[in-house]
């Protein structure tokens, strides 16, 4: 049977596939180190349970409205708004199944087919997989290291613009780099956007997955309200990543149409979900806290035994919980041409299952160096100095 044409266009994200072949080898018999997966082994909150729980009980359970129950609508207005020193208006935020669908809608809402968008890359891999399956043109921009981790190559991004690019997705405290912008990088992408007249696309999943100082939204910034979307998700600060809880605030242009393409599609976020959510925002926040504290010492212990391995090298990254070491001389020395082969490789030897370069995004030209990605989310210190030990 004929399938669309589209399809040849639609991307995925490739992690997925290190997960199964990492979970084969473990079928096997063998001791996996899971670095693979951004997903994280703390439990839900006790309070978020019970309110998931009691709101079952209580049969909130059926179909609720498109943009969310107004409860949470207010909830997220208040706490995204206070964190980020705006004011957001209930009416802004829309509810939706985590923060990926976020990135779909606010394509279909500001691209038409033949329309560019740029995105960082790497980056996120559903940011190219989706401008490509709407018929957009994407438009990578890079990365370049510096002393103490990554900068946006500036030039390069304002040299891919022309006039039909609408939008610039931006994700600072990035995955899978954990870049993060200073305040003059975040202002100048902010020029650039209103000198160019585009949307901006604010990926915020991990505005509070830092370990010093605080976050600052593009979307706080004079003139970017009324063109930027902000994504949030519930699911890397609340540990709630299988429960999908997220929301896009938005100008009123953009989150109607959201509003619309939700009846459409989910009709809405499952309720007691959302009263879930409440409870995550309004509760105890020391959980938070102590995750946090944490993925530091996982970080720290990553950074420091990846630093001691011959041609392996990463600045320690001040948020997220990724990290992204320059191992290109380490593939040289062991005669390994590819990263693919690297990393099976590492998985066959020692069990140490991870992600690189290539799942984040398509390589662009020039780029000769080659890095890997160590999520430590979901495995515990013991378990990080027993694999990257035998990987060293
Ligand atoms: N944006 C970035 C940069 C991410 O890394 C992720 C998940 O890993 C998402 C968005 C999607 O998050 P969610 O699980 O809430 O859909």
């Amino acid at each position: 049977m004929k399938t669309a044409q589209r399809l040849d266009n639609l991307g995925t994200e490739t992690a997925f596939r290190v997960a199964q072949a990492a979970a084969d080898w473990k079928a096997q018999g063998n001791q996996v180190y899971p670095f693979h997966l951004g997903d994280l082994n703390f439990p839900m909150a006790g309070h978020i349970v019970e309110a998931m729980d009691q709101a079952i009980k209580d049969g909130k359970t059926g179909y609720c409205p498109g943009p969310g129950i107004p409860e949470l609508r207010a909830a997220l207005a208040a706490d995204i708004g206070s964190r980020r020193g705006m004011s957001i208006d209930p009416a802004e935020v829309i509810v939706t199944t985590g923060g990926k669908p976020v990135i779909t809608k606010f394509l279909q809402a500001v691209m038409d087919p033949g329309e560019g968008v740029l995105y960082p890359n790497p980056g996120f891999p559903i940011y190219e997989s989706q401008i490509e399956y709407l018929g957009g043109t994407a438009l990578p921009y890079r990365y370049v290291p510096t002393e103490d981790g990554f900068a946006i190559d500036l030039d390069h991004l304002r040299a891919s613009i022309d006039d039909k690019t609408v939008a610039i997705i931006y994700n600072d405290l990035q995955n899978p780099i954990s870049a993060e912008s200073t305040d003059a990088e975040r202002e100048a992408i902010a020029a650039i956007a209103q000198e160019f007249d585009l949307w901006v696309l604010s990926d915020e999943a991990y505005f509070e997955m830092r370990y010093k100082g605080r976050s600052t939204s593009i979307a706080s910034l004079d003139g970017m309200r009324e063109r930027t979307v902000i994504l949030y998700t519930f699911s890397k600060k609340f540990a709630m990543t299988g429960s999908r809880l997220g929301c896009a605030v938005a100008p009123p242009e953009v989150a109607g149409a959201i509003s619309t393409m939700n009846t459409n599609d989910e009709s809405c976020t499952t309720q007691y979900v959302q009263w879930a959510g409440i409870a995550a925002l309004q509760g105890p926040q020391d959980s938070v806290g102590r995750m946090l504290e944490v993925l530091r010492k996982r970080r720290d212990a990553t950074c420091s035994i990846i630093n001691s391995i011959p041609g392996m090298s990463v600045a320690t990254p001040g948020s997220t919980f990724y990290v992204f070491p320059d191992v290109t001389e380490a593939m040289e020395a062991k005669g390994i041409a590819t990263l693919a082969d690297f990393s099976t490789e590492a998985l066959h030897s020692t069990g140490v299952s991870f992600c690189t370069r290539e799942h984040f995004g398509r390589r662009q030209g020039g780029e000769d160096r080659h890095y890997i990605r160590l999520a430590y989310s979901g495995i515990g210190v013991d378990e990080i100095n027993e694999g990257l030990g035998l990987l060293k």
